[in-house]
């Protein structure tokens, strides 16, 4: 086993993340099934790569200056990783967020030293979305960025270079299928742009929870949502900029109760403690592993750590008032 070699530099610790073969999903779908640990990163999520990768291409084009602010509207990630970035790098951060995402994202951006304004949870098409409001606050604020991570290609760069690489070096070019779900779109679209220049025969696959659009955009060429999803960070309406050109060769809906039922498995068995867009992303592998074949080999991305869900995913009561099934060890608070 090699050790990382030693850096100089804190944001060097952002990617390089490590694999790992998931047992209960490999078994299930008769295949390898490979997790992408992103919860190892510094912010414990994907997103650091995403906010590495703006930031310094913001810097890279003169937009972004000594002493700058970066502006941005998250459901909570992406704004951990850039509170992180711009500490590192010496710039302000202000995260806005709709105010229905978990408490501990909340908390951490405000440990962090963000500051934060929550939003009402309204359409994309609101003029007072937490997206639209974030480019109002970057353009009135002085020496700020708006990072516009949905349609910032430097988000799915991250990934192309980044993750990409990484899995194909990982899994020594041997890869059939990579699955995960959109947010943004970075990922799927950047793992996916990226492993295709090793190898344009992997199958990318997108894994759609409820509540999104793109599924049947994939499928029929309509963006058209059906039902709902309490995954946060996950569950895209529209085509971004960052999802403009992917390369999706199939597609997946997993519900809600598939992904905990994962997130569930993972925890007691394997001792992965993962937020609800991994479980779900495992649900997409696990299908995706089956529709390959015996013995193939999958990757999927397990997106953020679980301790950023203990009031809502881990909790009891939550899950009762979301009518979701509660995992069998959790006690009454
Ligand atoms: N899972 C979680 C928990 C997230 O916060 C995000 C980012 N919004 C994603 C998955 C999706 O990643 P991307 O934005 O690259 O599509």
């Amino acid at each position: 086993m090699t050790a990382p070699a030693p850096t100089p530099d804190t944001l060097d610790l952002i990617g390089n993340t490590p694999l790992v073969l998931l047992k209960g999903p490999s078994e299930a779908a008769d295949c390898e099934i490979w997790g992408k640990c992103e919860f190892a990163n510094p912010g414990a999520s994907v997103k650091d790569r995403a906010a590495l990768g703006i930031i310094r291409d913001a810097e890279a084009r003169g937009e972004l200056k000594p002493g700058g602010c970066v502006v941005e509207g998250t459901a909570g990630n992406t704004g951990i990783g850039i509170a992180l970035v711009a500490n590192a790098l010496g710039y302000r951060t202000i995260i806005v967020m709709p105010d229905n995402q978990s408490r501990e994202k909340m908390a951490t951006l405000r440990a962090l030293g963000a500051e934060l304004v929550l939003v009402p949870p309204t359409k994309y098409s609101d003029c007072n979305h937490f997206v639209h409001t974030s480019r109002r606050l970057a353009e009135e604020t002085e020496g700020a960025i708006w990072a516009n991570q949905f349609d910032n290609v430097a988000n799915r760069k991250a990934h192309i270079e980044g993750t990409a690489a990484e899995l194909w070096e990982q899994l020594e070019g041997r890869i059939d299928g990579f699955t995960c779900a959109a947010g943004t779109g970075g990922t799927i679209a950047g793992v996916g742009m990226g492993l295709k220049e090793f190898d344009e025969t992997v199958t990318i696959a997108l894994t759609d929870p409820h509540g999104a659009a793109l599924f049947n955009f994939y499928a029929h060429g309509e963006l058209k949502a059906e039902g709902s999803s309490v995954a946060e960070g996950i569950g895209q309406g529209r085509i971004t900029a960052n999802l403009e050109g992917a390369p999706i060769d199939t597609q997946f809906r997993v519900s809600d109760e598939e992904g905990l039922k994962w997130v569930g498995r993972l925890l007691r068995e394997e001792g992965l403690c993962l937020g609800l867009s991994s479980g779900i992303n495992v649900a997409g592998a696990v299908a995706l592993g089956r529709q390959l074949g015996k013995g193939s080999r999958v990757a999927t991305v397990l997106c953020d750590t679980g301790f950023r869900y203990l009031s809502t995913l881990y909790n009891r009561e939550w899950l009762e008032a979301k009518g979701l099934p509660v995992f069998d060890w959790l006690e009454r608070d």
